[in-house]
């Protein structure tokens, strides 16, 4: 049995790692928050008391952490205590430069490294139906491929390292305008009279569809499952859509890639996060657009 030390046992990480423990994978979890080791153990992980702990004997480290900070320093603890050619795979959504930085210091040290971002949010990693979006040398990802199988459904090889983080934050900058393009449709078919329904019929079956409107619909009624039927709870919140905004604009800057309609929807979710509504699902934007907050 391949034995996989996780660490970071968060909103993401608890569904993951409860995954790779349900297929063929014994799961050495480490997380800083004593509760998120509990609820890890009660789903067949061994909870192990640190990093040193955890990465012994394991073959392949996943980490699933908040930001670029946390994976680098976490990284440089588990150089410290792993064996030699323990293939590294992150999860965590990061800047693209920053996984190319870490990922160059982990082959110097003699670690294999993947950066492997998720798109599906915490329904996908307890389903294990995640999108991983794969950067790395071809044989680190047939060796992380059936780790990666158990915890989700589409596995993408992108392209070399930072690729994964690349594909996730030019994703995640579509996501974000097409949301507020939705927001701004809805708002004005609503001044212009047209029920929110009868748009929807003819939108969602037009070339105004996306994600955005079949699946988040920023208005109550249409998609019963979408945030706006339950008052905005997130779903994807506004803070973490506002992180990889701001992830995206920086690659842009350093890539000199032109991403203006990327930095309009950057500064109006800041602005709505600003106005208490940061841990909110991020479709709840149509409230300020519809200059009701
Ligand atoms: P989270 O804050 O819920 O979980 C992070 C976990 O890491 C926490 O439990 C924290 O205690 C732990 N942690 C922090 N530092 C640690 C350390 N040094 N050692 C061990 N554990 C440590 O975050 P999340 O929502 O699970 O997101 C994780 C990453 O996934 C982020 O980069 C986020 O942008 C990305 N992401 C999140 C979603 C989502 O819907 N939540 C979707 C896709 C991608």
């Amino acid at each position: 049995m391949t034995t996989i030390a996780f660490i970071g046992l968060g909103a993401m990480g608890a569904g993951m790692a409860a995954n790779l423990a349900k297929s063929q994978f014994s799961v050495q979890a480490f997380d800083l928050n004593p509760a998120a080791l509990e609820a890890a153990v009660a789903a067949g992980c061994h909870a192990k008391a640190s990093i040193a702990e955890a990465v012994a004997g394991a073959e392949i480290v996943v980490s699933m952490l908040p930001t670029g900070a946390h994976v680098k320093a976490v990284m440089a603890e588990i150089a410290q205590h792993a064996t030699k050619g323990t293939l590294l795979v992150d999860s965590s959504t990061i800047a693209v430069e920053e996984a190319r930085a870490i990922a160059a210091a982990a082959l110097e040290a003699g670690f294999p490294f993947l950066d492997a971002p998720v798109s599906g949010g915490t329904g996908g990693a307890n389903a294990g139906t995640l999108t991983f979006m794969v950067g790395g040398e071809a044989d680190a990802f047939a060796k992380a491929q059936p780790a990666l199988n158990a915890m989700g459904k589409n596995i993408i090889h992108a392209g070399a390292v930072g690729a994964g983080q690349a594909a996730k934050i030019c994703n995640n900058m579509i996501l974000g305008i097409t949301m507020i393009a939705t927001c701004e449709a809805f708002v004005l078919a609503e001044k212009l009279g047209l029920d929110a329904q009868k748009f929807y019929d003819i939108a969602s079956t037009s070339s105004g569809q996306s994600w955005s409107m079949t699946t988040y619909c920023p208005v109550p009624g249409p998609v019963p499952t979408s945030p706006a039927n339950r008052d905005y709870a997130a779903g994807f919140a506004t803070a973490l859509m506002l992180k990889d905004l701001k992830l995206a604009a920086q690659a842009a800057s350093t890539a000199a890639a032109n991403t203006p309609l990327g930095a309009a929807a950057a500064q109006l979710f800041a602005l709505h996060a600003s106005q208490g509504h940061g841990s909110e699902d991020f479709s709840g934007i149509i409230k300020m657009l519809r200059g009701g907050h």
